[in-house]
């Protein structure tokens, strides 16, 4: 058998080759990506788009460009007849058919889909239905385009999508372009610091009603979730509140934390691996002393996500992590207290940090799962990127709400001075996405934590609830007000 070559894997991906309209005979591949490229830029005879059922279409925003899980293009604006424009996501194929091939008629990721965008219709008029059972309306792009598909294809490089385009810069871009590089860090600053104290309202109410030792537990829980998992560790901490966690060995504490979240695996799961199978009978052994107190509570192992997430970030890890944290500090609000006055006097940006970093457990820190291999080398069971995170969501707006109740405005300036000076957390997709559209294809280098934040909380602020494409935001004019205050100039 001849191997197979990267172009005939490719290949599969492609469901159409275009012909030169004149000359010989020059196949070209269309793939998924130049349909999205199409819609984003609406190379379309915008002012006649009709859908396959000829309803009149007009789009206000075509959405933003989605790089995770889930449809196309997120919070897209349209308008179907003489209907009110409506919010909601748009899922781009090259062909109809595409909605049931890939099955996202199953999905309840896509039950927000408004519009399905598709570059040809092929055969068969089988509508697309969401899992809620919703029929979509269909826009077919070929008959509707500004110039012929070849034209476009010429025009149009699908690598540079989404970020490298000069297109869908937000209409605040020019204004924060032309500010000076210290009046664009006061601006994301002063938003960063917001962010900071909004978070720190939120766990204020959680220190008065539970106690700051279970807040930050809880918290940090909800950290260690990531997105797929909060609310599962959410209703873990109510479950297994810290109190109860407190003064157990870490083996005692792994063993309560794994049966109540659903994770003890059968025995037998283990059998071919000595270490594994020590590990889970000896999590046995404590866990039937008390599982018939969570009888009917306990979470089932379906409450938790898994797909997306890397191995070493498995949900067990974590809470392997929070077992040894909890060992290591059975009480975690003096340590950070400690940690924060350290970095305010030496202006060391790591202590608070390697709280979390600096943990190691004797099977998880080499494994994946109860089932895998061990692992050569250890791995950490809390990452950097993931420890910066919790002091930037967390810790720190903890130090300011324990500041407010405890009438300590010393304390408030500090953490906010470790915030300022605190490096960003690591760059994600929502990052990425803020800082195009707030300042193009160049985006300054945003190092610092409170910047970070800023630009997040600029994005929560103005970008989600904007529904106009821009035109009706005010940033822009707010941006301005805060400079001439600032600074006393004017600007264009
Ligand atoms: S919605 Fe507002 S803040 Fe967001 S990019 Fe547009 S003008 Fe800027």
């Amino acid at each position: 058998m001849t191997a197979l070559t990267y172009e005939q894997l490719r290949s599969r991906l492609t469901t159409c080759v275009l012909h030169e309209p004149e000359g010989g005979y020059a196949p070209v591949p269309v793939y998924e990506r130049l349909a999205q490229a199409i819609w984003f830029d609406q190379r379309l005879r915008r002012d006649a788009l009709l859908t396959a059922d000829g309803r009149r279409v007009r789009v206000v925003s075509p959405g933003w460009w989605n790089l995770e899980a889930g449809p196309d293009f997120r919070r897209a604006v349209v308008a179907f007849g003489d209907d009110k424009p409506q919010l909601g996501d748009v899922e781009v194929h090259l062909r109809a058919s595409d909605w049931h091939q890939h099955g996202h008629g199953n999905d309840p990721l896509y039950n927000d889909v408004l519009l399905h965008v598709v570059l040809w219709q092929d055969g068969g008029d089988r509508p697309a239905l969401t899992a809620s059972g919703r029929v979509l309306p269909r826009l077919v792009m070929s008959d509707q385009l500004e110039a012929p598909l070849e034209e476009l294809y010429d025009a149009i490089d699908p690598e540079s999508y989404p970020y490298n385009v000069d297109e869908h810069i937000g209409r605040c871009a020019e204004r924060l372009q032309s500010l000076p590089p210290d009046t664009l860090d006061a601006l994301l600053e002063d938003a960063g610091r917001d962010r900071l104290r909004a978070k720190a309202r939120r766990l204020a109410r959680w220190i008065q009603r539970q106690g700051v030792e279970q807040a930050l537990y809880a918290a940090i829980l909800e950290a260690l979730g990531y997105k797929q998992n909060k609310e599962p560790m959410r209703r873990l901490a109510a479950l297994l509140p810290v109190a109860r966690l407190r003064e157990l060995p870490a083996a005692q504490a792994q063993a309560l934390l794994f049966g109540v979240a659903g994770f003890l695996p059968d025995r037998a799961l283990a059998r071919r691996d000595e270490t594994a199978r020590r590990y889970v009978r000896s999590l046995w052994s404590h866990w039937w002393k008390v599982r018939d107190e969570f009888a009917g509570r306990a979470l089932s192992a379906d409450a938790w996500r898994l797909s997306g997430l890397r191995p070493a970030n498995f949900p067990w890890r974590r809470l392997a992590a929070m077992t040894q944290l909890l060992a290591l500090h059975w009480e975690l609000w003096p340590k950070i207290l400690e940690a924060v006055e350290r970095m305010a006097e030496n202006k060391v940006v790591t202590h608070l940090a390697a709280l979390f970093t600096d943990l190691e457990d004797p099977f998880w820190s080499r494994r994946y799962s109860f089932a895998s291999k061990s692992q050569p080398r250890a791995e950490l069971l809390i990452g950097a990127a993931r420890a910066r995170d919790i002091v930037i969501n967390v810790v720190l707006p903890a130090v300011v709400a324990q500041g407010w109740l405890l009438d300590n405005p010393a304390l408030i300036e500090k953490a906010e001075n470790v915030f300022r000076a605190h490096p960003a957390s690591g760059s994600n997709a929502l990052v990425r996405f803020t800082a195009h559209r707030l300042f193009g294809r160049r985006p300054p280098a945003i190092r610092t934590a409170a910047r970070q934040q800023g630009l997040l909380q600029i994005f929560h602020d103005f970008c989600l609830n904007d529904r106009s494409g821009c035109r009706q935001c005010q940033f822009p004019d707010l941006a301005r007000e805060f400079v001439m205050q600032r600074s006393g100039r004017a600007l264009d």
